[in-house]
């Protein structure tokens, strides 16, 4: 297995945190990790067998403790990399960690750069290219769904969908040479047709492929969704009764913090990514109450608008405009307060709105919350099966990708329906393989391949 220079970097998010992991990787992890790590027990990583957790000091080079860590050795080929991997566990202090990282350089490792670790993993042969991607959205999922689709890719399912069809035409292509080469009276002709028919199949199977890229972009990215309405009518009530479940979680993810401008929400099984939930919330000032302006920019980003009216006052010349923006735009209608004496009713609404979908809510006791979240749900995923997430198109890069495969096929029946002849074919049939290569990574270029890793945090 081919050893790079030695990298090193702290594995774990930044922040104080009950441990913290500094992975090292390359041809001298071991001895790097040597020099900095003091078994209880007085051996040398060198000595220890791989995969066991070894207790000990970091050490710096006058030989004081910096912390209490434990090391793991993994040797290669089986590690994350493929290389010698040592991983050493330290308490979660940003100072401590940092301190050992830095002595891991004295001792001859250099900073790794981003996404480094899985770009060598890819290198090596470990992980194709979708699941090397995979690996970067299973550390960003933030919902349940996402995170299930992100562990098909990376355990491959998608990655056999693509395989499966570049072995279709690699068989296509062999059978044409076989023809060309021997060519018999009227051969010709059946092959032709039987390739006409097998690409056509391919073509079949990318379509499905890419009716799952909506599903798929959800569930990686979330569903840009915007709640707009006039003032105190219970936006932010919404927004906190649809980040309640997932308070918890949400807060949890470094970075994260109250007053960010997006946060997410699993609703009806969709992930919702709310925008400038931070304005959402500044209603108690006045200045800061969201105009129609503000809703006329969230809308513009937004795939689903939730917009709120008040059922228990008049509608308003305000209301009016903010029906105004929704021409064009997938929108839910919810007539809030549905707890009070109706001023509005929600056949009002939906006729003022020409015939967009009303549900009546009380958002503050949650009554017809359900309804929404199975609104949600359908128009996610009208018309998707469930359960197939491994094999979902989840970017649009692969996307754009399967669609010039597709072309590529096209270009074959072109081809064949205008006579040009078999070998003509068999170069469209190349291209369309060299195309899917690319999701896969057994034909990608070197510039994908760096965008890809660049996406990565440092030490993934
Ligand atoms: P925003 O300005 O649109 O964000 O509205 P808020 O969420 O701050 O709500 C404005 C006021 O309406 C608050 O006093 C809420 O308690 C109240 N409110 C929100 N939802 C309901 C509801 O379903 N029923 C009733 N009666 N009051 C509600």
């Amino acid at each position: 297995m081919q050893q790079g220079d030695t990298i090193s970097a702290i594995a774990t998010a930044p922040g104080a945190g009950g441990i913290g992991v500094i992975r090292i990787s390359g041809e001298h992890a071991i001895d790097v990790a040597d020099a900095v790590f003091r078994a209880a027990n007085g051996k040398r990583l060198a000595e220890v067998p791989s995969r066991q957790v070894i207790y000990g000091h970091a050490v710096d080079a006058e030989g004081r403790t910096v912390d209490e860590i434990l090391a793991i050795v993994m040797r290669s080929p089986h590690s994350y990399t493929c290389e010698d991997v040592v991983e050493l566990q330290a308490h979660g202090s940003s100072v401590a960690l940092r301190k050992i990282l830095r002595l891991t350089w004295q001792a001859g490792a250099r900073q790794a750069e981003r996404g480094e670790f899985t770009k060598r993993a890819f290198l090596n042969g470990r992980l194709d290219v979708s699941q090397a991607q995979a690996v970067m959205d299973i550390i960003e999922a933030r919902t349940e769904r996402s995170l299930q689709m992100a562990e098909g890719h990376l355990s491959g399912h998608f990655s056999a969908q693509i395989q499966a069809m570049q072995d279709a035409i690699m068989d296509m292509t062999a059978h044409i040479e076989a023809v060309i080469d021997f060519p018999e009276d009227g051969v010709e002709e059946v092959v032709t047709d039987e390739i006409g028919a097998k690409v056509q199949e391919l073509r079949t199977g990318i379509a499905r492929m890419l009716q799952t890229a909506h599903t798929g972009r959800i569930l990686r990215d979330g569903l840009m969704t915007a709640i707009i309405g006039k003032p105190n009518v219970g936006k932010s009530s919404l927004l906190n009764a649809l980040l309640r479940e997932e308070r918890a979680i949400v807060t949890d993810i470094p970075g994260t913090t109250r007053d960010s401008i997006e946060e997410y929400a699993e609703v009806g099984g969709v992930p919702l990514r709310i925008i400038d939930t931070a304005g959402i919330r500044e209603t108690d000032d006045v200045v800061e109450q969201m105009g129609v302006e503000r809703a006329r920019g969230y809308v513009a980003r937004a795939a689903l608008v939730l917009a709120l009216f008040d059922g228990s006052r008049p509608l308003t010349a305000e209301d009016e405009e903010i029906l105004g923006l929704l021409h064009g735009k997938d929108a839910i209608l919810l007539l809030n307060k549905s707890d009070l004496p109706a001023v509005t009713t929600a056949a009002e609404l939906a006729e003022r709105a020409g015939g967009m979908e009303v549900l009546p809510v009380a958002v503050a006791s949650g009554a017809g919350l359900d309804a929404l979240a199975k609104a949600i749900h359908d128009r996610a995923w009208a018309g998707e099966t469930e359960g197939t997430e491994g094999g979902f198109v989840n970017s649009e890069m692969q996307a754009e990708t399967l669609r010039q495969a597709d072309a590529q096929l096209a270009a074959v029946q072109g081809t064949l329906d205008a006579g040009l002849g078999l070998d003509c074919a068999s170069i469209d049939l190349r291209a369309a393989w060299e195309k899917l290569g690319e999701l896969t990574g057994n034909t990608v270029r070197e510039d994908l391949i760096d965008t890809i890793f660049s996406r990565f945090c440092i030490g993934k």
